[in-house]
């Protein structure tokens, strides 16, 4: 029997009342797990094993299947639902973790998703900023993580005008910049600013910033375009989640 602690990223419902469940875990990465008799009303894992449940299951290996044999609940975030918006932000991320988590030997991935939503399932921050803290900060954690400590040409570490590449993960100052504009955003301080503190603080401190709304407007858009051009490909749920704001 195997223990593994991880919070439930996908429900596909099979057969007359089991279920499979993706879970994302701190060292293996997404797994799937076959929970036999889920969806009877009087099943034991009818709370721990629901979408964005986090928990210990304990499974063992039967057919080449991982079959759920008992999971204790630690924390359920139950109150997502209570909001549209913040249940398809959630089903976003947990698509893009779907596709792109790799096991890890430290677990900055699954607290990266647990602590956005914890602050998203309280109120404690923006949507929009735990989305962009969520997009640039796991893309940096799996291995695309731009360079936003100084101009790229000269060095400068605080121009007043900068341009960004999405492509090249890095920035240059308006003294330096002679390519495409068309593949370049200008940005500014601010923004960078608030991508430096992203990108590189210790997370402890990760959730503690803050910023003006037009600031985390432009943040938001270069972070999701930044994700999306990474990974190469959309996501159903995020073109979902934009249609409801
Ligand atoms: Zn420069």
């Amino acid at each position: 029997m195997i223990t593994v602690r991880g919070i439930v990223l996908k429900e596909r419902n099979v057969g007359e009342n089991g279920k499979f469940i993706d879970i994302l875990t701190a060292e293996n990465g997404v797994i799937e797990l076959s929970v036999r008799g889920a969806r009877k009303i009087n099943s034991s894992f009818l709370s721990s094993t629901q979408l964005f449940a986090y928990s210990d299951f304990c499974y063992r290996e039967s057919g080449g299947y991982r079959v759920l044999n008992s999971c204790e609940p630690i924390r359920i975030f139950y109150n997502l639902r209570n909001s549209l918006s913040k249940i398809s932000l959630a089903c976003y991320m947990a698509e893009v973790l779907r596709f792109c988590a790799e096991p890890q030997p430290d677990n900055d991935i699954l607290r990266l998703f647990l602590n956005t939503l914890h602050f998203l399932e309280k109120d404690l921050r923006d949507e929009k900023m735990l989305k962009a803290i969520f997009e640039f900060r796991l893309m940096a954690e799996i291995g695309f993580m731009p360079d936003v400590v100084m101009c790229r040409e000269c060095g400068a570490y605080e121009p007043a005008e900068i341009y960004f590449s999405i492509r090249e993960g890095c920035f240059c100052c308006a003294n330096c910049f002679k390519f495409n504009p068309d593949e370049w955003y200008r940005i500014n301080i601010s923004v960078l600013s608030a991508m430096r503190h992203i990108l590189l603080t210790d997370f402890d401190r990760l959730f503690n910033f803050r910023t003006s709304e037009n600031t985390m407007n432009i943040l938001s858009r270069l972070s999701e375009k930044y994700l999306t051009s990474k990974l190469e490909r959309s996501f159903r749920t995020l073109d979902f989640y934009k249609s409801i704001k």
